[in-house]
C-alpha cells in the first residue's frame, strides 16, 4: 500500500482535489481517495506539484521508431510519404532496439496505454513484455484498387494473426486512409472486427485529400501516377474525404479519426450523426512537422466532440510524449484550458481504446497510473492552471 498526496490532484474528469490523498495497492489500483487529515502524516508520501492520471497515446506507429530525424520537416504529406517509403530498409536489430527504446520512453513519460498502428509484427515481442497496455491497429490498404482488395487483405490478415495476443494487447484491423482503401477492402476489414472493436483511420490530413474526393483532381492523381497505379475507375463523390470513410465503415465500432487538420464543423456534425462512437485523435507535433498547420480545436469543442491525443511516430515527431503534445496545443491554441486538455489526454483516450473501466481517471477501483507534473497556478483564483514550456512530468506509479 502507498498513500500519495500532492498539492493538487487533477482527476482527469474535470475535478481538482486539495488536501487529499490517494491510496493504491501493490498493483497500483486505487483503493481509497480521502482527506489528507484521515491519515497519519508519517505514512503519506507528500509530493509538491500536481498529480494527474496516466496519459493515453491514441495514435502511434511504434514500429517506425528507427526513423527518428531521418525525414525532412515541412514538406507536406505527399512528399513526406514518398520519403518514408525510401527509408524502410534497416537492419532488424536496429529496428527492434528502437521499438524497445520507444516503448520504455513512453512508459517513463507517463503513458499507460497506446493505440498503435502496425503494418508488420515487429512490435510483438516488446508488446508482450511491456508495462504499457496496447491496442494494435493492423493497418490495411490497396490504393483504391477493388481488384487488389483480396490479396492485400490476405497479406495483412497474416500480419494480424502474428500480433501479440497477451492480455495487455488488443488487436483490430483498420483502414489506412480514405485515399488508399477501396470499398471492397473496407468490407473485409469490417467483417474481421467485432462490434466491440476500436478502429482508426487517418483523416483529412492534407488539402489534396479533400480535393481528390471533391473534384477527382489534385496532387493525389500525380502521386498515383508516380507509382503507376491507375485511378481511372475512381469516382469523386463531391464531398470531403471523411464522407467516403463513414459511408464504408461500421458505426457500431468505436472509430478514431486521426489528424483532422482540415476537418470542419460540418464534417464533425456528419461523423457524429453517423455514430455515437466517434473519437478524434489530434497529433499536433506531427501536424507541425509534416504540414505546418494544426486543426481548429474550437470546432471540436463547440460540437462536444471527443478529442484524444496521439504522438504519431518518430518519423514525424521529435519524441513520443503526450505531455509534449499538450504543451504544443497550449502554445499555439491556448484557449484550450488545462482541464479540457487533460481530459483529452487521459479519460477520452482510455474510452476510445475501450479501456475506460481501468484507465483514464483518478477514481477508486481504477488502475490509472499516476504522474507528478509542474503547472502554473493562477495567483488570483488559485483554481486555474496552465502549462508552460518547461513543465515537467514524472511517473510516480
Ligand atoms: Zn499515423
Amino acid at each position: 500500500m502507498r498513500i500519495i498526496s500532492a498539492d493538487y490532484i487533477h482527476t482527469g474528469h474535470g475535478k481538482v482535489l486539495k488536501d487529499t490523498a490517494v491510496v493504491i495497492n501493490e498493483e497500483g489500483k486505487i483503493v481509497e481517495i480521502k482527506g489528507f487529515s484521515n491519515f497519519d502524516a508519517g505514512q503519506v508520501e507528500k509530493l509538491h506539484g500536481h498529480l494527474i492520471p496516466g496519459l493515453v497515446n491514441t495514435h502511434c506507429h511504434l514500429e517506425l521508431s528507427h526513423m527518428k530525424g531521418k525525414v525532412a520537416t515541412g514538406t507536406s504529406l505527399i512528399p513526406f510519404i514518398s520519403n518514408v517509403v525510401s527509408f524502410r530498409d534497416m537492419p532488424q536489430d536496429l529496428i527492434l532496439q528502437a521499438i524497445k527504446d520507444g516503448d520504455e520512453y513512453m512508459y517513463e513519460n507517463g503513458i499507460v496505454a497506446v493505440g498503435d498502428i502496425s503494418n508488420k509484427a515487429d512490435t510483438k515481442e516488446q508488446k508482450e513484455k511491456s508495462k504499457i497496455a496496447y491496442y494494435t491497429f493492423v493497418e490495411m490498404f490497396d490504393f483504391l484498387q477493388d481488384e487488389w482488395a483480396g490479396n492485400e487483405f490476405e497479406k495483412y490478415h497474416q500480419v494480424y494473426l502474428e500480433q501479440a495476443r497477451s492480455g495487455n494487447n488488443k488487436v483490430s484491423a483498420v483502414p489506412h486512409a480514405p485515399y488508399t482503401v477501396s470499398p471492397s477492402l473496407f468490407k473485409k476489414i469490417n467483417a474481421l472486427n467485432t462490434d466491440q472493436a476500436t478502429v482508426s483511420i487517418h483523416n483529412q490530413e492534407t488539402p489534396p485529400e479533400n480535393e481528390l474526393f471533391l473534384t477527382g483532381n489534385g496532387q493525389f492523381q500525380d502521386f498515383y501516377k508516380g507509382f503507376n497505379i491507375p485511378l481511372d475507375k475512381f469516382k469523386a463523390n463531391g464531398k470531403t474525404s471523411i464522407h467516403y470513410a463513414i459511408e464504408h465503415m461500421d458505426p457500431k465500432q468505436r472509430t478514431l479519426f486521426v489528424h483532422n487538420t482540415l476537418t470542419t464543423d460540418k464534417d464533425i456534425a456528419a461523423a457524429n450523426a453517423w455514430s455515437e462512437n466517434v473519437y478524434w485523435a489530434t497529433c499536433p507535433n506531427a501536424n507541425l512537422y509534416i504540414e505546418n498547420r494544426l486543426p481548429n480545436y474550437q470546432y471540436f469543442i463547440d460540437a462536444n466532440a471527443k478529442l484524444t491525443i496521439g504522438t504519431d511516430s518518430l518519423t514525424s515527431n521529435w519524441q513520443l510524449s503526450v505531455w509534449e503534445e499538450m504543451k504544443t496545443i497550449n502554445r499555439y491554441q491556448s484557449y484550450v484550458d488545462f482541464s479540457t486538455l487533460l481530459q483529452w489526454a487521459t479519460l477520452n483516450g482510455a474510452k476510445a481504446l475501450g479501456m475506460g473501466k481501468d484507465l483514464g481517471s483518478i477514481e477508486v477501483g481504477k488502475t490509472p497510473g499516476l504522474n507528478l507534473v509542474e503547472l502554473d497556478v493562477n495567483e488570483k483564483d488559485g483554481s486555474s492552471f496552465t502549462l508552460n514550456p518547461s513543465s515537467t512530468i514524472k511517473r510516480i506509479a
